[in-house]
């Protein structure tokens, strides 16, 4: 089974973007569909509707905890109800600390309701993103005070990649996605190296960050991953453990029955 844990639709609105996306997630068993931080409302609404159509989404809705309502039976409505199995968070974009007291509101309802939280803390950002809360170690708190909540750092919280690093190994149910940009060749060695060399490579889920890069190419990288190092001396990192990433049963993991 393959999982894509990091993908977006470009527009909602635009039946070309929902048809390039639905194409390319024909070579994925299932992926993680996230809501943009954006008109939360519309864009759920939309999204619900992709994730009911076609049996292979997994939506995650947006969520604002500074603008939501933050009562057990809102976050039901505005995340089963609509057919969504998990939240995301733009902490730096929406401009709040992840361990705001509303944000720990939230976060206790979710883990109360089993809901996985993926942090969306990651390049491209605007001018006006506060970079200060894209820093995965402002997680720390979060995972310290509610265990059971399943965390996701996004991109693996990149340009902070130590940091999550260091969140993956310190914490039992923090994962990250390893959305590579399959043309930049030497952050990936580094990102994939260090991760092997932390011993977190079971930490790390699939994802490709569509439209950004394509599930397709990003495997096709990951599984040369030790061609890349040919005709050098750099340490590799055994094929089968890249493969088990790519491989890896992300539903299962976050409690997801398929669909
Ligand atoms: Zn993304």
């Amino acid at each position: 089974m393959i999982v894509d844990c990091h993908t977006h639709i470009r527009s909602l609105s635009d039946s070309l973007a929902v048809a390039d996306f639905l194409e390319v997630s024909e070579k994925v068993d299932a992926c993680f569909l996230l809501a943009d931080p954006c008109d939360e409302g519309a864009d759920s609404k939309q999204l619900s509707e992709q994730v009911r159509q076609n049996d292979k989404l997994i939506g995650f809705a947006s969520v604002n905890p500074l603008e939501d309502k933050l009562s057990e039976k809102a976050i039901t409505s505005a995340i089963s109800g609509l057919g969504f199995h998990g939240a995301v968070l733009y902490c730096s974009q929406k401009g709040f600390h992840p361990t705001h007291s509303r944000a720990m509101r939230f976060y206790a309802i979710a883990e109360e309701l089993g809901i996985p939280v993926f942090f969306h803390n990651s390049p491209p950002f605007t001018s006006e993103a506060v970079l200060d809360y894209a820093q995965p170690y402002l997680i720390d708190e979060v995972a310290r005070t509610f265990p059971s909540l399943k965390i996701i750092i996004g991109s693996m919280g990149q340009p902070f990649v130590d940091q999550t690093l260091c969140m993956l190994c310190k914490h039992p149910n923090v994962y990250a996605d390893l959305s590579i940009d399959p043309t930049k060749i030497w952050q990936v060695y580094n990102i994939v190296i260090n991760a092997h060399e932390a011993d977190i490579m079971d930490k790390l889920l699939f994802g490709s960050g569509y439209p950004f890069a394509e599930p397709g190419s990003c495997i096709e990288t990951l599984l040369g991953f030790n061609k890349l190092l040919a005709d050098t001396n750099l340490p590799g990192v055994p094929r089968e453990k890249i493969r088990a990433i790519i491989e890896r049963d992300t539903l299962s993991l976050f409690d997801i029955a398929a669909k």
